[in-house]
């Protein structure tokens, strides 16, 4: 059994929901480490099943794949979770699956898995659950009962990119919709830690203007709480098993840009791409935005509004509520901006009370 939950504990790890690193917590064999609600917390990330009656191009669990198989009870899986959330091995619990036969059916052990969790034994802590594609709403609602967070991965971003790397899945019918009936429920129901999705990128020449177009449209339209962008990674034993990995980078900028979408207010069509449609890799989204766009500078720092004051390259969200909060107290000078944490890069954007702190500092230093 040991054999079992650690090998359907190493292929969730494909599953890249929350993820933050690929290596084990604390020495466990398969509890990783992963981001809930903005905190750290080791996660009890697992399969139900890794028999899967589809074959994408990319994933280690595909049909035609030889590989060890297994799948596991709702029961069991319940009461093995809950023995290591007594003993503190884990803080919560990460539960997908593979298209183990019928989609309905499987999303039905899913849930039951929580349900026993949440009735039997009480369990209070934090739970997210893999809805599969085509799942039935009803289903949904009832994952929802019981999750703090539900998730839904579309993998990419159109129905022709799609098709190149999953001949089964249908991008509108089946991958949309169901996102849509999540959205639906999320924002019927509230729930707890909202919904999310993932892209896999670079397992096709997706551009990185599409994926972020297409985030936009999610974060406005369906309100998901997060969109996760896993690196393509090839695995041996499948068809793009000699493909090139997704560069670091590349994963790097897009979580940049999608923070400016998400968080910062910018529109998908305000991220400056090069002419292929890709993001820059050697600079900071929000620094190319600046470069394109001097008109907007200098932003007055004792003045300008918040949604202002984190446009400027540098400056993130914490370090302008710090900059509202000290200028009402205090007058601002370039030393108090060091100490919250305004960067020097920052300089070059800014004034304060009219002046160029950037000539200020030269002309101090042409003075000795
Ligand atoms: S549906 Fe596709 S991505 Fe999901 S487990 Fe099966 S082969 Fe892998």
């Amino acid at each position: 059994m040991e054999k079992k939950l650690k090998h359907l504990g190493i292929l969730a790890q494909f599953e890249m929901s929350n993820y933050l690193t690929k290596e084990p917590f604390k020495g466990h064999s398969f509890i990783y480490p992963s981001v809930a609600g903005g905190k750290i917390i080791p996660i009890f990330k697992i399969l139900l099943s890794n028999y899967c009656k589809f074959n994408c191009l990319y994933c280690a669990n595909r049909k035609d794949r030889d590989c060890p198989r297994y799948r596991l009870s709702p029961d069991f899986l319940a009461e093995t979770f809950f023995n290591f959330w007594k003993k503190n091995y884990v803080a919560g619990l990460f539960l997908s699956s593979s298209i183990d036969g019928d989609v309905n059916e499987i999303q039905e052990k899913i849930i039951e898995t929580a349900k026993i969790l949440r009735k039997k034994f009480n369990y209070p802590g934090y739970i997210h659950l893999k809805i599969l594609p085509g799942a039935d709403p009803y289903l949904i609602k009832k994952a929802s009962i019981y999750a703090d967070r539900l998730s839904l991965n579309m993998e990419t971003v159109s129905t022709t990119l799609l098709k190149k790397i999953s001949k089964e899945k249908d991008f509108s019918k089946s991958l949309l919709k169901t996102l849509k009936n999540l959205s639906i429920i999320n924002q019927e129901r509230g729930l707890k830690s909202g919904i999310t999705t993932q892209f896999i990128v670079g397992s096709e020449n997706e551009k990185d203007k599409d994926i972020l177009g297409f985030s936009f449209y999610l974060y406005r339209n369906l309100k998901l709480r997060k969109i996760y962008y896993s690196g393509f990674s090839p695995v041996p034993a499948t068809p793009l098993e000699n493909k090139t990995p997704c560069e670091f980078k590349r994963i790097l900028r897009l979580y940049q840009a999608d923070t400016l979408i998400r968080k910062y207010g910018f529109r998908s069509d305000e991220i400056i791409f090069d002419e292929e449609g890709n993001l820059d890799k050697d600079k900071d989204p929000k620094e190319k935005w600046a470069e394109k766009n001097p008109s907007f500078f200098p932003v007055e720092i004792t003045k300008d509004d918040f949604e202002i004051l984190i446009r400027v390259p540098g400056i993130g969200f914490q370090t302008a509520k710090k900059i509202i909060k000290v200028r009402k107290e205090t007058k601002i000078t370039p030393e108090i901006l060091k100490k919250i944490g305004v960067r020097k890069k920052s300089f070059q954007y800014i004034t304060v009370s009219g002046k160029n702190i950037v000539e200020e500092n030269n002309e101090k230093e042409d003075e000795f």
